[in-house]
């Protein structure tokens, strides 16, 4: 297998894709689905509930704290059924480039003019580790903590990006970690509050019919002193998020792209098609419904 990879890799100039099982996936990604359908356990996905890929299956909710939030930009077609990404920036820097080397008009209007990026869309990457509702944190086997994703495109943008908006503006919490207001917003605010994540459905006047979107609402308080840990914690797993969400940085995506192979089914909300093999689980969460807020401790979690 490992000399395959070498060998392609000589090649072709690209790394093959090592396939990584879901519950191994560093982010899981939370979604919710369209249809009845059995999963990689045999597990049975019934439409409409969300589920955490590779964690925990036909949930009416989820928590979760927020860590990550990252814009980017994606210009996929669809040929004959198949969704075909064009073109894809990680908006890290201005006036962010997509992969085919384009500069992408940072206004709508601008987009709207351009033959190519009439088609590119926002999207938002939100990932955080779950938790209980009282905010207590769900650990692996390692007793690491859990992160999960969700993605805001097409009908699920509206909800979750006024949500961001009203937490950075946050009006609730009683405290300040830093002095600069765009760090206190962009930073804190995310990781003041669970964020409890819920399915429910949307009408598009476009589609005429309705799409299931996440709604997201503010949930029990974060203590200061975790806060600051969380902060530490987000610092030391933005490497890890960069190389997930970075397309443009994944030589896999780009080839995928060149050949034409579309991104992943819109299902999983994924980003690189996952094989599905047979893996031990992580261990089933507790649910309690204390919401003590000594009962979050951070104090076991390694960072
Ligand atoms: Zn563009």
């Amino acid at each position: 297998m490992e000399n395959n990879n070498e060998e392609l890799l000589m090649m072709t100039g690209f790394d093959t894709y090592v396939p990584v099982e879901p519950e191994d996936e560093k982010f899981h990604s939370i979604y919710i689905s369209g249809a009845d359908r059995e999963n990689h356990k045999g597990i049975t996905e019934k439409s409409g509930l969300l589920q955490i890929r590779g964690v925990n299956y036909n949930l009416n909710e989820v928590n979760m704290i927020i860590m990550h939030i990252k814009e980017i930009m994606v210009n996929k077609v669809n040929e004959r059924g198949e969704d075909k990404t064009l073109c894809f920036s990680f908006k890290d820097s201005f006036p962010y480039k997509g992969i085919n080397g384009k500069t992408c008009p940072a206004k709508r209007e601008d987009r709207e003019r351009d033959s190519f990026c009439k088609n590119c869309r926002s999207n938002i990457i939100v990932s955080g580790i779950l938790t209980e509702p009282s905010g207590k944190p769900i650990l692996d086997n390692n007793k690491k903590p859990i992160f999960g994703f969700i993605r805001a495109s097409g009908m699920k943008y509206s909800n979750i990006s006024e949500y961001l908006q009203k937490i950075s503006l946050d009006t609730e919490s009683q405290y300040k970690i830093y002095e600069d207001l765009r760090k206190e917003r962009s930073i804190a605010n995310p990781k003041k509050f669970v964020t409890k994540i819920t399915a429910s459905s949307s009408y598009s006047t476009h589609w005429k019919k309705n799409f299931s979107v996440f709604s997201l609402e503010i949930g029990t308080s974060i203590p200061k002193e975790v806060v600051e840990k969380l902060i530490k914690l987000q610092a030391t797993t933005i490497q890890d998020f960069i190389d997930k969400f970075n397309w443009a940085k994944s030589q896999q995506f780009v080839n995928n792209t060149l050949n034409g192979a579309n991104e992943n089914s819109n299902d999983t909300d994924g980003i690189i098609k996952n094989m599905e093999p047979e893996k031990p689980q992580v261990q089933n969460t507790v649910q309690n419904n204390k919401s003590n807020l000594e009962d979050i401790s951070f104090d076991d979690v390694p960072f």
